[in-house]
């Protein structure tokens, strides 16, 4: 499997992966989060965990389960992390435990190595196998997704009482990590360029969605791809396509899937619904989840591909419609400006005014799109590719699991 990068990612990644898939040959590496679909999360894990075992390790991935008052917990969790004020009560939080508990009961939580993902399943650690690996290190690591630059400050001294019991704490950007006791690695998250969602698509394939979405193929479209998340901004996006119909006749997709972990969903999505009227040309699409062909054929079929967020852990749906040849126009917050360089492979933007003139620009200039487009693929091909991610926690779990001692404290 690996050998089917060659030629895709960089030489040096795949070299690297080798010798460490060798080190930890029938290791096993266990992941939690606390979704199968919808999201950023589910999506890497799908396509790292066969890599992963392609690899010789012992992968494998298990999820918590929650009912609907945990995950509305974990949603003000995670909105409050991401700076929206939320109180979250000392009942909440002890619920939030006790369904880890109960999780913890019914898991196999053995492995050599235990990456979890995100505030939903944190209180894992307190169900840590102790001594399960008596020659070994066996680290627990905590992996953060989300946008925790400028978090409500109670509720992130909550959480870390848990974060600090791992032995490390990993983050997308480097202005996330919290100065915390134990150590902190900065690993961006990935696209695959082999998945349904990314791979090379015909035109017919191309055609059928938009057949299927009665998308009109006459004129360009501005795409945003994402769950209907307030922290998306897709009530900006429309704005922004108000101001760029003025000049320039066009059609705006606005495509979404529900995610297991995301209660306010539906919420959102009738926001948006009413907010767009009854424009003929705005498109709302509720896919069902692993629509991955159909986002694929979405974002190349798109002219001008927005990632609009004011919060954003990374935004893959960025690095996919660069990894397209499409420049992205991208709120200027949390992973985006990790992946468009203003200018150069895109634009930042910080208004939904930026975004349409940022619109206008590439509608009006083809030859702009392309040259930018190319660029921005191969800038993906380099820094944000599965392979690289995969080479990274596996450098991780090798340092802690041979680090008698932290350089810093040498
Ligand atoms: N996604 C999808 N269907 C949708 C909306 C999003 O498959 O209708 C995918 C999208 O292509 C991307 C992931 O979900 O791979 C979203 O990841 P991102 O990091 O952009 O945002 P998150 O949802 O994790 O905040």
């Amino acid at each position: 499997m690996i050998a089917k990068y060659a030629g895709i990612a960089p030489k040096g990644d795949l070299i690297l992966l080798q010798k460490l898939g060798e080190i930890f040959r029938e290791k096993s590496f266990l992941h939690i989060n606390s979704t199968r679909a919808g999201g950023g999360v589910a999506e890497i894990l799908q396509r790292m965990i066969p890599i992963l075992r392609d690899l010789g390790i012992d992968a494998r991935w298990e999820i918590i389960e929650g009912d609907e008052r945990f995950f509305d917990i974990t949603k003000k969790i995670h909105n409050a992390l991401q700076g929206n004020f939320e109180s979250i009560t000392e009942e909440m939080w002890q619920y939030h435990y006790e369904v880890n508990k109960r999780n913890a009961k019914k898991l196999n939580l053995e492995a050599d190595a235990v990456l979890i993902h995100d505030p939903q399943p944190a209180p894992l650690i307190e169900f840590k196998v102790q001594d399960y690996s008596e020659s070994d290190i066996a680290p627990w690591l905590w992996r953060c997704h989300i946008d925790v630059s400028n978090p409500v400050q109670e509720v992130c001294d909550y959480l870390r009482r848990y974060c600090e019991k791992y032995d490390a704490a990993i983050f997308s950007v480097s202005k996330f990590a919290r100065a915390m006791s134990i150590d902190e690695f900065i690993i961006p998250p990935s696209i695959d360029p082999l998945s349904e969602k990314n791979r090379d698509l015909t035109e017919d394939e191309i055609r059928e969605t938009l057949e299927k979405y009665k998308i009109p193929a006459d004129r360009p479209i501005m795409l945003q791809v994402s769950r209907f998340d307030r922290f998306k901004d897709p009530i900006g996006v429309i704005k922004a396509y108000r101001i760029v119909k003025k000049y320039n006749d066009c059609i705006l997709v606005l495509a979404g899937s529900p995610a297991s972990d995301d209660p306010e969903g539906e919420i959102v999505l009738n926001e948006v619904r009413e907010y767009a009227s009854n424009d003929p040309d705005v498109h709302i699409l509720l896919l069902p989840p692993f629509s991955d062909r159909d986002i694929n054929a979405l974002q190349r079929s798109a002219t001008v591909v927005l990632q609009k967020s004011l919060k954003e852990g990374f935004g893959l749906t960025v690095s996919e419609a660069m990894w397209k040849g499409k420049p992205v126009i991208g709120g200027a917050t949390g992973g985006i400006p990790l992946q468009i360089v203003h200018g150069f492979t895109g634009f930042l933007v910080h208004t939904s005014e930026g975004a349409a003139f940022r619109a206008r620009q590439f509608l009006n200039n083809p030859e702009m799109v392309k040259k930018m487009g190319e660029r921005g693929k191969e800038y993906i091909r380099n820094n944000f590719l599965i392979t690289r991610q995969i080479r990274d926690y596996l450098s991780v779990w090798y340092a802690i699991k041979n680090n008698e001692k932290s350089v810093l404290e040498l």
